[in-house]
């Protein structure tokens, strides 16, 4: 009985300094906790504009901006809430850069190949033809080099690029004649903006330049002849395959193309660190989520358009794909003559490139074409 009230009493006892022990660590956070909201800006709730050159809600490009925003808002509990803005809304697409240099808006989302007439060196940050696939370009980005140069590349503009979005690798373009040799190119006018239309037009073709949005009406009035876009499912949503015959592959022009988020550098430096880590996560999580988007979405949409549209995909042939590739090859390295930085820039995507593809032929490529057989 005796052992009995003795322990009972040191279970009272403990119970007691148990008790009293946390309620002394519950002050002693709460004085932690209120001397934190004094001294340290954490608490302060910031609200930052993303400004895109997508219309609002675009699919998966939109779609995907918009999701950056949700987990960041989400991420640092309301802490700091980012609005997005169509193409438009505040500024045209054209001038999300700006915008986010000058610091009207904090961040954009947008593709670095879109900057080009700042640099044209910047395309290697979005897509190079005969370039690097997606999973190719993050290993670039993340693990070979590309993200420090391109850190580099925005730094005089006040800018913090992450990457934020990859479409995967793009198809060929609509067609209304079959491109059969070299020849079938000479005069065609195709809708295909940057390196690609540039390429395109050493090989005798005229490249045009049109916003998504045209690309119907000028297909319909014969304003073009062919136009690349996306893939499947965006070209689907668009209604490309009610205006052309033929759908080519592969998109030789842009087999990984990297979108961007670039964020005001002053607006980032002011944040308290946990806010800037969850900032360049939240861009890494939607970097694959959109990749993952298109390529869930893009198969669907392929047997949407050839099972029930009966449109006629076809392959460039290969003596005019290994024509393209010795003309972009050129017009790749003509890149890396502008200057000291944009040849380091070339050097390093280069190197890369030679080296990922001697992997990937043993690796994914061999694989792949294992499982075809
Ligand atoms: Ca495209």
């Amino acid at each position: 009985m005796k052992r009995r009230d003795f322990v009972k009493g040191l279970g009272a006892g403990s119970l007691v300094a148990t008790s009293t022990m946390l309620a002394s660590c519950s002050n002693a956070d709460t004085a932690a906790g209120d001397k934190q909201a004094v001294t340290k800006p954490a608490t302060k709730k910031i609200k930052w504009k993303m400004v895109t050159t997508w219309p609002r809600n675009f699919p998966v490009l939109g779609t995907g901006a918009n999701l950056l925003a949700e987990m960041i808002t989400k991420m640092s509990a309301g802490r700091l809430t980012v609005k997005v803005y169509g193409s438009k809304e505040l500024v045209p697409a054209k001038g999300v850069f700006d915008s986010v240099s000058k610091g009207a808006a904090q961040m954009g989302h947008g593709a670095a190949y879109y900057w080009k007439s700042r640099s044209e060196t910047f395309q290697f940050f979005s897509a190079v033809p005969f370039g690097l696939t997606a999973q190719e370009m993050n290993g670039w980005m993340y693990y070979g080099g590309g993200m420090d140069l391109w850190r580099r590349a925005y730094e005089k503009y006040n800018l913090i690029p992450l990457a934020a979005g990859n479409t995967g690798t793009q198809m060929g373009g609509w067609f209304n004649k079959e491109i059969n040799s070299l020849a079938d190119l000479k005069g065609l006018k195709m809708r295909i903006p940057g390196l690609g239309g540039e390429v395109l037009k050493r090989a005798g073709g005229i490249p045009v330049n049109l916003a998504g949005g045209e690309l119907l009406t000028a297909l319909s009035t014969g304003n073009i002849d062919a136009t690349e876009w996306v893939g499947p499912y965006n070209d689907l949503a668009f209604g490309l395959h009610k205006q052309a015959k033929y759908y080519y592959y592969p998109g030789w022009h842009e087999p990984g193309t990297t979108l961007e988020v670039i964020i005001n550098k002053k607006a980032f430096e002011k944040l308290p660190v946990d806010l800037q880590e969850i900032v360049k996560n939240a861009a890494k999580a939607v970097n694959m989520d959109m990749l993952s988007e298109y390529m869930a979405k893009n198969n669907q949409a392929l047997q949407e358009l050839v099972g029930k549209h009966k449109v006629n995909i076809k392959k460039f042939p290969d003596d005019v794909l290994k024509k393209l590739k010795l003309l972009s090859d050129q017009v790749v390295s003509e890149l890396a003559e502008k200057d000291a930085f944009s040849k380091e820039v070339f050097t390093s995507f280069k190197h890369y490139r030679d080296n990922v593809i001697a992997w990937n032929d043993i690796s994914e490529k061999a694989f792949i074409s294992a499982r075809s057989q």
